[in-house]
């Protein structure tokens, strides 16, 4: 039997569909060894079948420059997973905000602006860490808007590594304490910059952190449907976003 073209043709292997996880607030801090080691699973495991990994933001629980030498063991891993050329993007948190250029030549991670519009599954996705969104938090919006400045970035970076680590636990304190006597609500994002946020970019859906409060919430502006997903914290758990096949997965890894 003659086989015809069709037959002659090799068949095609079927490749798995590509795989984007999202994380953040994994809150890496050397007080936590649990959630250091399960993050460190995680990037050793889940992260290296991905096409793409996106940290959207505090990372760490505080990160005072990139000259600190913290969290050595996850930028190992971090430059292990982008040398297999699984691509590592990274945004600032309100807590790791001053990670920069030497972090990134390090890990092979890419910074990217906050927020970021992105394609995927042919759909555009807006990205951000979610500080921003809380608009209803004004103590906390006035703090933002100092410390995010170039110039006041750079004094503090010029301070020596030791003052730097006093005046982050000092802002530390400072913010338990603003989060412990305010109202939970305040914390949360604030409905109009969510709707802003849509209408601005006309992204499909909007995916982000900080808050803590891992949720999918569907919605519709003007006639048109959206969705904004809410990444966990990885304090009690590891937690994470498949994006797989069109389809969005909040995951949740028990400890
Ligand atoms: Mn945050």
């Amino acid at each position: 039997m003659t086989p015809g073209p069709a037959a002659a043709q090799p068949s095609q292997p079927s490749r798995p569909a590509q795989r984007t996880l999202f994380v953040s607030d994994v809150h890496l801090d050397v007080r936590a060894p649990e959630s250091q080691r399960q993050f460190l699973d995680f990037l050793h495991t889940e992260a290296t079948s991905a096409g793409a990994l996106y940290i959207l933001g505090d990372l760490f629980e505080t990160w005072v420059g990139d000259d600190a030498e913290d969290g050595e063991p996850v930028l190992d891993a971090l430059a292990a997973l982008t040398d297999r050329g699984i691509a590592c993007f990274l945004l600032h948190g309100n807590r790791d905000f001053l990670l920069g250029q030497q972090f990134c030549d390090r890990t092979g991670c890419r910074l990217l602006p906050d927020p970021v519009a992105m394609e995927l599954g042919g759909e555009r996705v807006l990205l951000t860490h979610g500080d921003a969104l809380c608009t209803d938090d004004h103590a906390y919006q006035e703090l933002r808007t100092v410390v995010r400045a170039g110039a006041w970035q750079r004094r503090f970076l010029d301070l020596p590594l030791a003052a730097r680590s006093l005046l982050a636990s000092e802002a530390r304190a400072g913010s338990h304490a603003h989060t412990t006597r305010t109202t939970p609500t305040i914390m949360d994002v604030n409905g109009q910059a969510v709707e802003r946020a849509f209408r601005a970019t006309r992204a499909r859906r909007l995916i982000h952190g900080h808050t803590h409060r891992p949720a999918v919430h569907d919605a519709l502006i003007e006639g048109r449907p959206v969705q904004r997903i809410v990444l966990g914290a990885w304090y009690e758990q590891g937690s994470y976003l498949l994006h797989q096949g069109g389809r969005y997965e909040l995951r949740t890894l028990p400890r």
